[in-house]
């Protein structure tokens, strides 16, 4: 922790960042709301979605499943597909895992404290830190991109952030500043800042609410990061197979990243990459540019015990990823299907 102590006013830091909060501060639908349940569900939205993407699900969502007991009645598949769209499925499978837990450990009531909300599965320290400041206004600790960013910034500091050491000093600095009393603001301003004026590029630290408490020097320098691991190009050739008006789709397995989901059927034999493709997707999945071919079969492919032909009025029920789901309604699908119904 750098010594900061005879220049760095600690209150004055957290007065002139509430302040701007009370003033400028974005109205959002989870800022409206104590419900611990509402703010982990907008929180889980949040941490791989934008915030104009998790607005227009947000509301929708909670109408649908607006206790935890909503969401632990449902079956996976249910759970899975009220999220499609969003991405990163292991948030929702992880959202009914907590809220089953809930239901039946706690009787319906969050813990309020970090003991308790340990014992949920899956909460890390920054879902702790959210629920804790934003449901019940208690001093804890936030840190995600944005908030590194503008730490990183104030004290002017160079370590990777993503490092173990990085990580360290960026959660005992954000538990330092954290103010006891609005919590629940300070911690919204601090993440709305970097959001706003704190930007990755371009930080416009002329108008900057908290400019007088910041060391950095080449503010754009910062945060230092570790290098990303290289994108790597995959290619993958999938199958859309029709009898009887019913679909050929695989439902993916446990420890899969789609677990529970379906797709099209994998096949890369010399058969199927003899045939021309109906459709070329391109996209990409973690640190991978995945170009994904879908070939029409009409011989009737040897089926895997995790593929299974499914009436094509009932696919619309099913979860499936997004690139499915597109490829589903794609122009060159819908002709083919138009064609076989
Ligand atoms: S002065 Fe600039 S770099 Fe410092 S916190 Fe404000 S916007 Fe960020």
């Amino acid at each position: 922790m750098p010594d900061t102590s005879p220049i760095f006013d600690i209150q004055a830091f957290r007065n002139a960042l509430v302040e701007w909060f009370r003033r400028e501060g974005k109205d959002y639908p989870w800022r409206r709301t104590e419900d611990p349940w509402h703010i982990l569900v907008s929180e889980l939205m949040l941490q791989q979605t934008t915030i104009p993407t998790v607005l227009g699900r947000y509301e929708l969502w909670m109408r649908r499943f607006p206790t935890p007991h909503h969401l632990a009645a449902v079956d996976e598949q249910t759970a899975l597909r009220s999220w499609e769209g969003l991405g990163y499925y292991r948030r929702v499978r992880s959202l009914q895992a907590i809220a089953r837990e809930i239901v039946t450990s706690f009787g319906g009531t969050f813990p309020s404290d970090k003991e308790g909300l340990k014992k949920l599965p899956g909460i890390g320290p920054y879902t702790s830190g959210a629920l804790l400041s934003f449901a019940f206004n208690k001093p804890a600790p936030i840190v995600d991109a944005n908030v590194a960013r503008v730490l990183s910034r104030i004290d002017n500091y160079s370590t990777a952030v993503d490092s173990t050491e990085g990580l360290k000093y960026l959660w005992a600095r954000a538990e330092e500043l954290v103010d006891p009393d609005h919590a629940r603001e300070f911690n919204s301003a601090i993440m709305e800042l970097g959001q706003t004026y704190c930007r990755i590029s371009a930080p416009d630290c002329l108008l900057c609410p908290v400019r007088s408490f910041c060391t950095a020097e080449r503010p754009e320098t910062l945060p230092v990061k570790n290098p990303k691991p290289e994108i790597t190009r995959a290619e993958h050739h999938d199958i859309l197979y029709i009898r009887n008006k019913s679909i050929l789709l695989s439902k993916c397995q446990e420890g899969e990243r789609h677990a529970g989901m379906y797709r099209f059927p994998q096949r890369d034999d010399d058969h199927t990459l003899s045939l021309p493709h109906l459709l070329k997707q391109t996209y990409n999945v973690t640190r991978y540019r995945v170009t994904r071919y879908i070939h029409h079969v009409t011989d009737a492919p040897a089926l895997r015990p995790e593929e299974e032909l499914i009436p094509l009025e009932k696919v619309h029920e099913l979860p499936m990823a997004s690139p499915d789901r597109k490829a589903l309604n794609s122009a060159a699908l819908g002709k083919l299907l138009d064609k076989i119904k």
